[in-house]
């Protein structure tokens, strides 16, 4: 349907905005505003057309509304994307239009960077909206939420570890990583300067070449990387990587990782749970970055405590694997039980 996703609450608005003269082309999904405006990052894709496009963000800004909600941020959810220009395009009008788009929803979206926006492209935005962050601010805490994306990952990581394979530490632990981007790459760091022996794939062969002088990475293929013979396989491309087609050939007992919607479809949270693998939920583990920029819209950031903060996720992650023995649900379906929970509440 062009309203809402199949099994799952309406969005409140959805925006379709476009702007002839930079090439514009963006729908803005604000999910749920009960707990606050939507926030949620801006994501920049070559999408097959527009009701792809359309699909992502709705998907997205939902996974923004629980991610927010499991992290305790006065926050709803909303995800911006905007469809990437054919050829040639003028990179600060794109985003000059974007921000305009974000201005006339006059606060209930904040955006962010996500897959295929940066810094500099916020910078951009700021000039014409205040509905923005994930900015280097002077003097004050802000900037790239990648890295404590990735902080996020790790302890997850470790709490799940702990957890499902009964690990106390990560020394020798072997991680399968798809994707060494901004999130990526600084999780293969944490995971290698916790002793994890790592095994890497990513489409451009300079990332996987790096990991591999840097830390001793095995690399195998894109077609490879979620059926190698590791404890812990970590999602770090794009979205439905876990699907009908590549469950059945993991060999990863937990899976966590920084990409949103890992889960091509809700009941794919069932196969894994058949095949005795534990997924600990994308919006759950990921929401390092959001808390980052969060904190910094919010003009109270500060990196110990931001860091401390981003730390607790482990704690969510011990939680959320305590309730599913009680509940007897998968933990996708634990999770999103949990966050629908809170924004009824709200
Ligand atoms: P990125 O674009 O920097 O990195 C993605 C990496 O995946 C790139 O290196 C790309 O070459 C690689 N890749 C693409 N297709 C691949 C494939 N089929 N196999 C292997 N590698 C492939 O993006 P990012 O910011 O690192 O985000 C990664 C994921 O995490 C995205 O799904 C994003 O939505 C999610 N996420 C990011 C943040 C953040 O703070 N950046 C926060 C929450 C969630």
């Amino acid at each position: 349907s062009f309203f809402g996703l199949p099994h799952q609450a309406p969005h409140e608005r959805v925006l379709i905005a476009a702007d002839e003269a930079s090439g514009l082309r963006t729908l803005i999904a604000v999910h749920n505003t009960a707990r606050g405006p939507g926030f949620g990052g801006c994501r920049v894709w070559a999408y097959e057309n527009d009701l792809a496009a359309h699909h992502d963000a709705l998907r997205l800004s939902q996974g923004m509304s629980y991610k927010n909600a499991l992290a305790n941020l006065p926050f709803g959810g909303g995800k911006a994307v905007i469809v990437k220009p054919k050829g040639e395009f003028n990179r600060e009008q794109l985003f000059a239009a974007f921000a305009r788009a974000v201005d006339s929803l006059q606060g209930a979206y904040i955006t962010a960077e996500d897959v295929g926006t940066t810094t500099a492209d916020m910078r951009v935005v700021q000039r014409h909206t205040k509905y923005v962050s994930g900015i280097p601010r002077e003097g004050a805490f802000g900037g790239d939420p990648s890295p404590k994306t990735a902080w996020g990952v790790f302890v997850s990581v470790q709490a799940g570890a702990k957890a499902v394979l009964g690990r106390s530490d990560l020394q020798g632990l072997t991680v399968a990583i798809q994707g060494l981007g901004a999130v990526g790459w600084h999780l293969a760091e944490f995971l290698h300067q916790a002793g994890a022996k790592l095994t890497v794939a990513d489409i451009d062969p300079g990332k996987t070449a790096k990991a591999q002088a840097q830390f001793g990475a095995t690399v195998v293929g894109v077609d490879q990387i979620l059926a190698a013979p590791v404890d812990v396989l970590a999602p770090c491309a794009l979205g439905a990587s876990l699907n009908a087609t590549t469950i059945p050939t993991l060999q990863a007992k937990l899976v966590c990782g920084a990409a949103n919607n890992q889960l091509a479809l809700p009941s794919d949270g069932n196969l894994l749970a058949d095949r005795g693998i534990a997924y600990l939920p994308d919006y759950l583990v990921n929401a390092g970055g959001i808390i980052s920029v969060a904190r910094e819209y919010r003009g109270e950031g500060e990196e110990q405590a931001v860091m401390a903060e981003v730390s607790r996720i482990a704690e969510r992650v011990t939680e959320l694997l305590a309730r599913i023995k009680v509940s007897g649900r998968t933990p996708a379906a634990e999770a999103d039980a949990w966050a629908q929970s809170l924004l009824v509440r709200a």
